[in-house]
């Protein structure tokens, strides 16, 4: 905590990590001894740096960027940026610490790392979204590269701002270097189901959680917060597979569509008109209510699928999710519940995956991105989705043999814990004191 002082989500990141491994340290000293945990929570580097811009009446406007490498024993440094108000160092630090789990649990060779900015993408022009991409990358393609490190997209961060951040990369270069940056648009280097990935993997890992219970998910009440790139694609597959989301939300408020969320009218209304969940439930009439206050975890659910952003849902939306009859929670978003909903969830018996386990199929498709780029080939849709599939069901089986042998079964965080823990440990450990 005096190391890094105020970086509060960083802390919570650590602490929830640092509270599984215990059986894996008494097991295997050989960790402690090469202070492998303390290494771990240690950035092999962090950049911070200025991004000025100007805006279309002419001002000259002032962000700050970051990029945290923060370790790279399985591959090159791997992870998205966040455009956001909210963005700071300590936001920076848990996401890529988080990344450093999730990357090791899919098994390819990326290492893990996160970046952005405290930039407000909202009610700019395209004008300036893409000079405010043009100066973020002046700076940071001196920190990257296909061998070194790849970024992404997240919260704020879409095909769009990958393409004006690419096409700057590629002016600073010379280089067509496709492997730099993961994201892209399909006649650019892109990869199929890269924009699904992260949305569908969350479902099928929640799937396979049902599948171990005798279960499906048809007929299920599923209520998804968010309605960006996560959320939308979480509604769709949940959809094709049986359910029927009922409510998604944005930072407004919520909309409850009982019928079931139009995702491709989602789809319409955020990604080209670039609007509010109120634009939705105005466009389905009378089949959808927009609710401001109260919180999107009122409305009762079988599961609930929250993937919006960090701590989104807390001790009493658990409770309220609980007393509805809620039995599984999948985390699309990154952390988005509290440590007080994570242990009430626990002592309920509700079936709950972590972030960095539901969630992974995002990086993973990245990694399968970056794949395509090095044999300069594109498979299908139904290849790279059916490849997203087997990789989460195996991140899932890998979190829930983990759990087992260490004494926890059921337990998916303490299993995805332990499991990305041994996996970059194990590098880490073949390196040498690095
Ligand atoms: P988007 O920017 O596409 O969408 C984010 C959604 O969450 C929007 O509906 C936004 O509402 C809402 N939101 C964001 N911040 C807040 C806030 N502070 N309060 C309330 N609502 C908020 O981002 P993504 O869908 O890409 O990311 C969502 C989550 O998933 C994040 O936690 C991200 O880290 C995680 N994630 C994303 C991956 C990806 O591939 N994109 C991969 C793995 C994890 P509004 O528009 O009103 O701000």
């Amino acid at each position: 905590l005096r190391r890094n002082p105020a970086e509060l989500e960083f802390h919570q990141a650590v602490r929830e990590v640092l509270s599984s491994l215990g059986p894996v340290v008494a097991k295997h000293p050989e960790y402690a001894d090469a202070a492998v945990i303390r290494r771990l929570c240690e950035p092999e580097r962090q950049v911070i740096f200025r991004v000025p811009w100007v805006d279309d009446a002419g001002q000259v406007q002032l962000n700050r960027g970051f990029r945290v490498q923060f370790n790279s024993a399985l591959g090159p440094f791997k992870g998205g940026l966040r455009f956001h108000p909210s963005v700071y160092l300590g936001i920076v630090k848990f996401l890529g610490f988080e990344q450093i789990f999730k990357n090791a649990l899919t098994g390819m060779p990326i290492g893990g790392g996160k970046g952005g900015s405290d930039f407000d993408p909202k009610g700019r022009s395209e004008a300036e979204i893409m000079r405010f991409c043009q100066s973020f990358m002046t700076e940071l393609s001196r920190h990257i590269g296909e061998y070194v490190d790849v970024p992404a997209g997240d919260i704020g961060v879409g095909r769009r701002e990958i393409g004006y951040l690419f096409g700057q990369y590629k002016r600073l270069t010379n280089r067509y270097e496709s492997g730099v940056l993961t994201g892209k648009g399909l006649a650019w280097g892109g990869s199929q189901v890269r924009q699904e990935a992260t949305g569908y993997g969350t479902v099928f890992f929640v799937n396979e959680m049902l599948k171990a219970r005798g279960e499906t998910f048809d007929g299920k009440r599923v209520v998804v917060s968010g309605s960006g790139n996560v959320a939308i694609h979480a509604i769709e597959k949940v959809h094709q597979l049986g359910g029927t989301v009922i409510a998604c939300s944005d930072s407004d408020g919520y909309v409850v569509d009982e019928k079931g969320i139009d995702a491709e009218l989602l789809k319409q209304i955020k990604e080209v008109r670039r609007g509010r969940g109120r634009d939705y439930a105005e466009a389905r009439g009378s089949m959808a209510d927009h609710v401001t206050g109260g919180t999107i975890w009122d409305v009762p659910c079988d599961i609930a699928l929250p993937s919006a952003t960090q701590n989104e849902l807390n001790g009493a939306d658990a409770l309220t999710l609980v007393k509805n009859g809620c039995r599984v929670v999948g985390e699309g978003a990154n952390m988005p519940s509290t440590p007080e909903a994570i242990k009430i969830f626990d002592d309920a018996g509700v079936g709950f995956a972590p972030g960095k386990a539901a969630n992974a199929g995002g990086v993973a498709t990245s990694a399968l991105e970056m794949q395509q780029n090095a044999s300069r080939d594109s498979w299908s849709f139904d290849h790279t989705e059916q490849r997203l599939e087997e990789i989460m069901r195996a991140i899932h089986d890998r979190c829930a043999e983990t759990a087992d042998e260490y004494g926890s079964p059921g337990n998916y965080i303490a299993g995805a814990n332990i499991a990305g823990f041994i996996r970059v440990a194990d590098a880490m450990l073949a390196l040498g004191i690095i």
